[in-house]
């Protein structure tokens, strides 16, 4: 049988056949159940969908004594355990989901020897109550998943996570793993740092996805645009479809349902049986489409996602990578499609704005978005900018996104910002994206003349360019934070600090040149 309990001192290959019916190992998995089978500690770093569960799972089946796997989502904790159970693994979790009585039957369980993993939440790890449970059973190991939680630097950050140095000091012989997908540096030394794994073993994966073909258009007709694509490269398949807002996810899947698509949404404020239903049927139906927040994804295992589609801007880097990499688990071809445009930027910049936090974390996230919006608007290769920003090298443009398979072409945009820059300043920093405009191409309209603004030297100054191209111009500049969205003044454009290298003439500004919007964009209203 497959029962773990046969498996102690047997060959790790041996348990992956056997238990999870899997033939070899991925990279650097091997390597990584050595280590901690030799006692030692470990430090992961690899990409969601990677395969970092099998990491501890197999120690854990490995090793005498039960695993101690510290995990922050109820959900995860949940699937993963009855994922391990099907498989005859003897697994469980205590987390404040389960009754009294459900937990006192899981810590019988433990102390008889019953288990072989058992997943805690973190808050849970270090009460008295735990700490003595585990002093008597000498834990095989701690797995520490998401340990990226540590990092204040972070958006996950969890007070509880800081105390998990704790289990180094109390049990300095069990050895630890953590393990994260959060890839860039400054975390991954605050992760080491924290939970005290200077000596662990490194074990940094490359978090390139060559399967995926990254795409990001800009913003005319989202809903067009995104039939277009469906219809173009995905007429039949699974895909994921995500919006910022939980009445977009309504709209968009049922307008996509009135397509002819499979559409179902799923976002947290559906009833929870609607919500698993919808998940149920994603997984296990083909050609599903789940039009979701964000809220959808942390844990779903479909290795034949075919798309992943954002109508709206992810906040983030990571959350853009993390969201693209459902898409072609499989390692077959998949696409991450994106559109933006420049109200992306405003809502986004404005979100942040009026979010709780300290300025410090403003700030920080501002330049976290600063970073989404460089992706979106950069002209040379999308995955290079990508792993660049996990500070990953790839010496070559991929060939396989928008920017390797079709260029886009560029013009000198210095003029038009310097024109876009001094109407800003020009007009007190008081007006938005339209009016400035139309000062810049000198409409004269209530408005320009109720300011005065038809006698400024920039009235007029740019009508070579049409509306599309200075919106483009302007986007481009909040893009790259030369301007930036002042909430508090309904939208009204202001300058940084860096504009005037800009309007001094110190710097080239070099535009990517927008598509036309094609004929057929017309046909279907906006979201
Ligand atoms: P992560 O936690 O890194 O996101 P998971 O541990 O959930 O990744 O693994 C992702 C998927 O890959 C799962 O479906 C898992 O079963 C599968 N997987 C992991 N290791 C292997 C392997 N050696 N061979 C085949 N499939 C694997
Ligand atoms: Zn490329």
């Amino acid at each position: 049988s497959s029962s773990a309990s046969d498996t102690k001192n047997a060959p790790a290959l041996d348990v992956l056949q056997r238990v999870f019916g899997y033939g070899e190992f991925r990279t650097p998995q091997q390597s990584i159940i050595d280590c901690l089978v030799s006692g030692e500690d470990a430090l992961v770093i690899m990409p969601t969908g990677g395969g970092k569960s099998l990491c501890y799972q197999i120690p854990a089946l490995l090793r005498p004594g039960c695993a101690i796997v510290v995990s922050p989502l109820i959900a995860l904790m949940q699937d993963q355990v009855e994922a391990l159970q099907q498989l005859g693994v003897r697994a469980a979790y205590l987390n404040s989901s389960l009754s009294g009585e459900d937990a006192q039957a899981v810590e019988r369980a433990w102390l008889g020897d019953q288990l072989d993993l058992l997943y805690v939440a973190p808050e849970r790890l270090l009460q008295p109550r735990m700490l003595e449970l585990l002093q008597a059973t000498e834990p095989a190991l701690f797995a520490i998943d998401e340990a990226h939680c540590v990092s204040q630097w972070g958006h996950d950050f969890r007070e509880d996570y800081l105390q998990l140095s704790e289990l180094h000091r109390r049990f300095p012989t069990v050895p630890r793993i953590a393990l994260t997908a959060t890839a860039d540096t400054r975390t991954r030394e605050e992760i080491e740092r924290r939970l005290n794994l200077e000596t662990a073993q490194k074990f940094y994966s490359s978090f390139d996805r060559p399967n995926i073909c990254y795409q990001i258009a800009l913003k005319e007709n989202p809903r067009a645009q995104l039939l277009r694509f469906l219809q173009q490269e995905h007429p039949n398949d699974a895909g994921i479809v995500y919006c910022l807002s939980r009445k977009r996810v309504n709209e968009t899947a049922a307008w996509l349902a009135d397509q002819g698509f499979e559409a179902l949404p799923y976002h947290a404020g559906l009833p929870a049986e609607e919500r698993a239903q919808n998940q149920r049927r994603f997984l296990r139906e083909e050609g599903v489409i789940i039009v979701a927040t964000i809220a959808f994804g942390m844990g779903i295992d479909k290795p034949d996602v075919r798309f992943v589609a954002h109508l709206d801007l992810p906040k983030t880097v990571e959350a853009y990578y993390q969201e693209t990499g459902r898409a072609g688990r499989d390692g077959l071809p998949a696409n991450a499609w994106m559109v933006y445009g420049l109200q992306d930027v405003i809502t986004l910049r404005q979100m942040l704005d009026t979010s709780q936090g300290s300025e410090e974390h403003k700030r920080r996230e501002q330049q976290r978005l600063s970073a989404m919006l460089g992706l979106c608007e950069i002209t040379s290769c999308r995955r290079q900018a990508l792993l660049a920003y996990f500070d990953e090298d790839m010496p070559q443009p991929c060939g396989n996104c928008d920017a390797c398979l079709t260029p886009v072409p560029t013009w000198d945009g210095t003029e038009a910002a310097q024109m876009a820059l001094s109407a800003v300043y020009r007009t007190g920093q008081r007006f938005g994206v339209n009016h400035l405009i139309d000062v810049l191409r000198g409409v004269e309209n209530d408005k320009v003349f109720q300011n005065d603004h038809h006698r400024l030297s920039t009235f007029g100054v740019g009508d070579a360019l049409d509306t599309r191209t200075w919106r483009s111009v302007i986007r481009q500049l909040v893009a790259r934070g030369f301007l930036t969205v002042d909430e508090a003044r309904y939208g009204a454009l202001r300058l940084q600090e860096t504009a005037v290298e800009v309007l001094r003439g110190e710097i080239e500004v070099q535009l990517r040149k927008d598509p036309k919007p094609s004929a057929s964009k017309r046909t279907t209203k906006t979201p």
